[in-house]
């Protein structure tokens, strides 16, 4: 994890795409600082994009997988996630301000997981000082299914920390749009049914409304990249883009820069008391019973709050593993990671709660189990290094949301686009990056 500066002296902001999700850059936005930075991640090696380039000299790029048509999507669903993400925003900067909630819950978890550990003992460092948060910034994204046998959108989970794919997923509705324009006659769909995409626009200027909230004009806004460290102006905002991962952190040093930062004055994007309120512990703890009642105060509010919860369950919950252990189909099996790839499912899910169950172990709170979602399938062009295959294919919708304040002012409260993933039916996991999903947008039905 290094630390690139970057001044947003505009609300702009560029992105690259790279060959995975650690490699998905935000870059500086002055023209001199982006090549630069470009050129220190092609010599660090971590753009790998000679290799690929093939055809395409002097551009090394390769498209982001992508579904070929943009995937129709009723309205309702829409306007429930719509109407969620700014109870979602508000839940987590309440959850993260308790405290002794966020160390409780994760107790049992944080001795079985180092990575956990790490995070909570800056969490607990902070409430020693007493550190107090005036301005916390969160760019989160919630997503969600349609669970099939009851057309119901379930919440797969909620994100705040890297949420990544904002840029292309607005690059994709764009694509989708000029394509159905083009080809308006023969495929009889209208363009504007395409659900335009404003989540980069909307989160740059989150982060640029947080900078002036700072209040120092000669402050920066710091990116945590995986690349080299550079320059020491004051910092207004932190944005983390890697820190999300043990990967990230191969050393102490990475773990003193995270508690030096969360010690500053500079606000984090996330701070370390929302990065936590976004561990599946946390989402499976808030899905219990009168939870939500001590973070929530309107009753409509938390009943649709619920609504979107799907089964959740601690691996203390015996029948649940039993359950589990006999149709293993009909759940996943969590740790607290993030990135995708983490799950477990099927047969592997059935072995793991067995040799869990043996072992007698503590390592059964390093997990949560969920209900898992079936949604209902349809056929698609999916398009991945310039050809396409059709099959039959699923979706993850995500609603990115937006959250400033500053003490008792909320300056932003918003949903902020959307990121649409579609992945073949017979596919568990679902990352665009690690390879199995394809970027799509919505058409309103
Ligand atoms: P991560 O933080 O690593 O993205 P997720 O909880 O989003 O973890 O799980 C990764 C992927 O696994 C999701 O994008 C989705 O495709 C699949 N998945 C997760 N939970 C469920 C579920 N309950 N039902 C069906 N698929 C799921
Ligand atoms: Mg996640
Ligand atoms: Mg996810």
């Amino acid at each position: 994890m290094g630390f690139v500066f970057s001044f947003f002296e505009e609300t702009k902001m560029t992105h690259l795409w790279g060959e995975s999700e650690e490699h998905l850059m935000i870059l500086p936005a002055k023209k001199e600082e982006r090549e630069l930075e470009i050129q220190v991640l092609i010599n660090s090696n971590k753009l790998k994009l000679c290799q690929r380039s093939g055809k395409a000299p002097g551009v090394g790029l390769l498209h982001a997988p992508f579904a070929l048509l943009p995937m129709s999507f009723p309205k309702v669903y829409w306007e429930q996630a719509l109407e969620l993400a700014p109870l979602f925003n508000e839940l987590v900067h309440r959850v993260s301000l308790d405290g002794d909630f966020l160390q409780q819950t994760l107790a049992r978890t944080k001795e079985v997981d180092p990575f956990t550990r790490r995070l909570l003992d800056i969490h607990s460092k902070m409430m020693e000082l007493n550190k107090k948060e005036d301005i916390q910034l969160g760019l989160t994204r919630s997503d969600y299914m349609v669970d099939g046998a009851t057309d119901k959108l379930l919440q797969v989970e909620l994100n705040t920390i890297s949420t990544s794919s904002n840029g292309l997923a607005c690059g994709v509705s764009e694509l989708h749009r000029n394509l159905i324009r083009h080809h308006e006659r023969e495929l009889g769909l209208d363009p504007a049914s395409v659900v335009g995409n404003t989540a980069i626009t909307q989160h740059a200027e989150a982060l640029a409304t947080a900078w002036a909230e700072y209040n120092n004009q000669s402050a920066v806004v710091l990116v945590v990249v995986q690349a080299e460290e550079r320059n020491g102006r004051p910092v207004a905002v932190v944005y983390f883009r890697a820190g999300y991962s043990p990967a990230d952190y191969p050393s102490e040093a990475e773990w003193r820069a995270r508690l030096l930062i969360e010690r500053s004055s500079s606000i984090k994007c996330p701070s370390i008391a929302h990065h936590l309120v976004g561990t599946k512990k946390i989402q499976q703890e808030l899905a219990k019973e009168k939870v939500l009642e001590r973070f929530l105060d309107n009753k409509s509010d938390i009943e649709n709050v619920r609504k979107c919860f799907a089964g959740l369950w601690s691996l203390e919950t015996d029948n649940i593993v039993n359950s589990a252990i006999e149709s293993p189909e009909l759940f996943v099996l969590k740790p607290q990671r993030e990135g995708g790839g983490n799950n477990i499912y099927g047969d592997n899910l059935r072995e793991t709660l067995i040799r869990l169950r043996k072992d007698g172990s503590n390592e059964i709170a390093a997990y949560i189990l969920m209900q898992r979602i079936f949604p209902p399938t349809s056929p698609s062009y999916l398009v991945r290094e310039g050809t396409f295959v059709r099959d039959n294919v699923v979706s993850e919708f995500g609603i990115f949301g937006a959250y400033l304040r500053n003490k008792d002012k909320v300056i932003i409260n918003d949903q902020c686009g959307y990121l649409l993933r579609t992945k073949a039916a017979s596919l568990n996991e679902g990352g665009v990056v690690a390879g199995y999903a394809f970027l799509n947008s919505i058409f309103l039905t």
